[in-house]
């Protein structure tokens, strides 16, 4: 697919297909000290690895929440390459079966980083396993079944297990427990979003003027993700439209083919809104909501969501979802 044939709803997806990613990687800052934002997050880091690298011990397991396109697999890397360790990454519905898990601790180095995004979508199962892994560095395997079952321990290299989420909440106590450091990332100010579009931009050799920086980061919604997918699909409309160069006016046709309008809002958060509006301003459940704008409830709780109810168009109730005025107003 070409970059002219722009899939808004990919825009703020957590995923991303192999272009996507590739561009993704080539974006990511390279040391702690290149990544923008987040500054107690990256000072508490800091701290922490300098103490792990002091006294030559594995780093505590660390727990990142927050939407996706934060930053949470980038600061992950980045911990890894400041500790000098190896890093294996998984995500939890990779992890299916405690073998998946089994086959992956035991490959581990010591001191590495195990890196499970999504790691609130591990089967429970798997999750067990993990605690003796995280705590004491070994895994109970049971051999054979029935009369013949017994139980084999394998001892483990110790490791720092750094897990990802978008839904904290749905992360079980015990296994929240057994991280030492949890750090939640929130969305960025324009200011720092302005600074990652430019730094992005000078990565990409693309020309952006100013204007369009402040566009760019101001619809971004708080995400670097989305202002990098943003940037890189206004650059391709900078080169089949104009001469390459992102201006302001490029940058607004860019957004208009996006579907992402003044408020930073897509053409999903526009039917999110309309649908809650049909129904009286709510509250309705996100089921309906889901079966109504055809979108999965997951991804409307962790990538539209949370924009609408910062905003305030939104109110999340024990009753369901509500539209505000300032929501009504937008329609
Ligand atoms: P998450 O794991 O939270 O979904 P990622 O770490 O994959 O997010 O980040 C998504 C994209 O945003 C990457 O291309 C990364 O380079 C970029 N990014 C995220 N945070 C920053 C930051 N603080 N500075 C620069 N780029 C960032």
């Amino acid at each position: 697919m070409s970059g002219m044939e722009p899939d808004p709803q990919q825009l703020l997806d957590g995923s991303a297909n192999r272009q996507e990613s590739e561009f993704e990687t080539a974006l990511r800052p390279r040391s702690l000290a290149e990544f923008i934002g987040q500054p107690k997050v990256i000072d508490n880091l800091g701290v922490f690895i300098a103490a792990a690298l002091k006294r030559g011990e594995p780093l505590d397991h660390i727990l990142f929440s927050g939407m996706p396109g934060l930053g949470k697999t980038t600061l992950a890397n980045l911990i890894a390459r400041e500790l000098g360790s190896g890093m294996h990454a998984t995500s939890g519905p990779a992890l299916e079966r405690p073998g998946d898990l089994v086959s992956l601790l035991t490959n581990l180095g010591r001191g590495d980083v195990l890196f499970i995004d999504e790691i609130h979508r591990m089967p429970r199962v798997v999750e067990e396993y993990l605690y003796s892994a995280m705590e004491d560095w070994h895994i109970d395997i049971v051999l054979d079944q029935g009369p013949a079952a017994r139980s084999v321990r394998v001892s483990l290299q110790q490791f720092t297990l750094i897990g990802a989420t978008t839904r904290e909440g749905l992360l079980s106590a015990p296994f929240r427990a057994r991280f030492g450091v949890l750090e939640r990332l929130d969305p960025y100010p324009v200011d720092e979003l302005r600074k990652i579009v430019l730094r992005s931009s000078r990565l990409l050799g693309t020309d952006v003027d100013a204007p369009a920086v402040e566009l760019v980061a101001s619809r971004a919604r708080g995400t670097p993700r989305i202002a990098n997918r943003i940037l890189r699909r206004v650059r391709d409309v900078a080169q089949v439209k104009g001469d390459g160069k992102v201006t302001r006016a490029i940058c607004e046709t860019g957004l208009h083919m996006l579907g992402i309008d003044a408020l930073g809002l897509t053409e999903l958060d526009r039917r999110i809104l309309r649908c809650l509006k049909d129904q009286g301003g709510g509250p309705i459940g996100l089921k309906t909501i889901a079966v109504a704008v055809g979108e999965e409830e997951d991804t409307i709780e962790e990538s539209y969501e949370p924009h609408l109810i910062r905003e305030g168009f939104v109110q999340k109730t024990p009753r369901g979802r509500k539209l505000t005025e300032k929501g009504a107003q937008v329609l």
